[in-house]
């Protein structure tokens, strides 16, 4: 014990009645780090220790933003747009991305029903807040990002995953679906283009969860952060196809991929009024996105389709490249991904004693090869390494290529 005088008082009484604070909500003992920006922070400190990292891991496009989005923000915050916004957003940009929603996704939508957020993973999360209450159970198709479980504990729900298998495509099954629903089920998370496993999912399996949903009175909360992203196959919202659907349909985008602003924090999602009017509170009360960046986004709006169509090619040309490299590997399969920039690399052939999980050979990859990438049980897709491509042509041939030899070793 300490004790000593403080302008002639003597302080031993206060360590002596020092008791450990009270433990910590239980509903956040169970969360984890994301396990995508982990491994990736990982790898960024391994090369900044002069390690020649190839880093598969992060989901994330490679490419600068747009100049004319940069200069967007400059001059906004030149011309001292600066402060606090509207809890929402601006109405400005809200407009924008009605009118975004309503062309392009065939959602009948309008600015007082538009919520700008700090990411799709904000929107994600004010979604999920609002929704669920302690107890809620919410359907989420797996192979899945791996935030949604947490985001749905966070709020003291139930995550009850509907797994998809590689043998369709990682397309779900409506009726595996539909078997899930229960009196507890509030809400299901759905996402097409799909991260991880880059599946394109067709617009009847789309229609009949939606339909799923809406006859069950369940919220479907519909990411469609890829939906730029796609080399074969169609976007559907499922708002868009059905007015019925759109009373229960949460719908949420972003600009981090389309138009390589993942660090500028700019999402946004629309749903009913009623819904969206205590979402708007519930963002209220955490917070809005930069004003400059809402600025930002409105020019990258006005850009349109520009900036994804020039980067689509290039995107492809690496899909191509990486699925061709992956599927010569000995004992390694993936099949072509049809949108996102997501390569499912099947390695249960070379599960074994040596390694039993994907999660070791992820380490040894790191550790040996120095190839950085995310094991698939983080997404509830055991036997799977994910890669992603959103890096360029150089690294991923030799990453692979250090990743084959690594495996080769692995495997003698
Ligand atoms: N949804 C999915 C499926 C994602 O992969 C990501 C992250 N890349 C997000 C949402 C969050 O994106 P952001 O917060 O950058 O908009
Ligand atoms: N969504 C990105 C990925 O899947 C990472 C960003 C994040 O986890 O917030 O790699």
């Amino acid at each position: 014990m300490i004790s000593g005088t403080l302008a002639g008082s003597n302080y031993d009484a206060w360590y002596t009645c020092f008791v450990q604070p009270k433990p910590i909500a239980s509903r956040v003992r169970d969360l984890n780090p994301s396990p995508t920006l982990a491994i990736t922070a990982r790898a960024a400190t391994m090369r900044a220790s002069g390690l020649d990292v190839i880093s598969f891991a992060a989901g994330e496009p490679d490419f600068r933003t747009p100049l004319p989005i940069i200069e967007a923000a400059h001059e906004a915050m030149l011309a001292g747009f600066t402060k606090y916004t509207s809890g929402s957003g601006i109405m400005e940009l809200r407009e924008v991305v009605a009118d975004k929603f309503r062309r392009e996704n065939g959602i009948e939508t309008s600015a007082d029903r538009v919520v700008i957020t700090c990411g799709a993973k904000h929107a994600l999360v004010n979604a999920i807040l609002t929704l669920v209450e302690p107890g809620d159970e919410v359907i989420i198709i797996a192979p899945y990002w791996m935030s949604y479980s947490e985001q749905v504990m966070l709020a003291g729900g139930i995550p009850v995953l509907v797994q998809c298998t590689p043998e369709s495509g990682f397309v779900p099954d409506p009726q595996e679906v539909a078997a899930a629903v229960t009196p507890k089920t509030k809400a299901m998370m759905i996402c097409s283009p799909n991260n991880p496993t880059g599946a394109v999912w067709p617009k009847q399996v789309i229609q009949e969860i939606a339909q799923i949903a809406s006859t069950n009175g369940i919220w479907l909360i519909s990411d469609e952060v890829y939906e730029k992203l796609i080399y074969e196959g169609v976007h559907y919202s499922p708002a868009g196809l059905d007015p019925e659907f759109a009373d229960c349909t949460i719908t949420i985008g972003s600009c981090s991929k389309t138009f390589a602003m993942t660090g500028w924090r700019i999402g946004y999602m629309t749903g009913p009024k009623h819904v969206m009017t205590k979402i708007a509170c519930t963002q209220d009360t955490i917070s809005h996105p930069t004003s400059f960046a809402q600025k930002a986004a409105i020019k990258a709006f006005e850009m349109g389709d520009s900036f994804i169509q020039e980067v689509l090619p290039e995107f492809r040309t690496r899909r191509d490249l990486m699925h061709s490299l992956v599927n010569q590997i000995p004992g390694v399969s993936a099949s072509l991904p049809q949108g996102a920039f997501y390569v499912m690399a099947n390695v249960s052939n070379l599960l074994s004693g040596k390694c039993s999980t994907v999660d070791e050979l992820a380490e040894i990859l790191l550790q040996e090869a120095h190839v950085a990438l995310i094991p698939g049980s983080v997404f509830s897709a055991k036997g799977f390494l994910r890669l992603s491509y959103a890096t360029n042509r150089e690294q991923i041939e030799r990453g692979i290529g250090r990743m084959n030899e690594a495996l080769q070793r692995l495997t003698v």
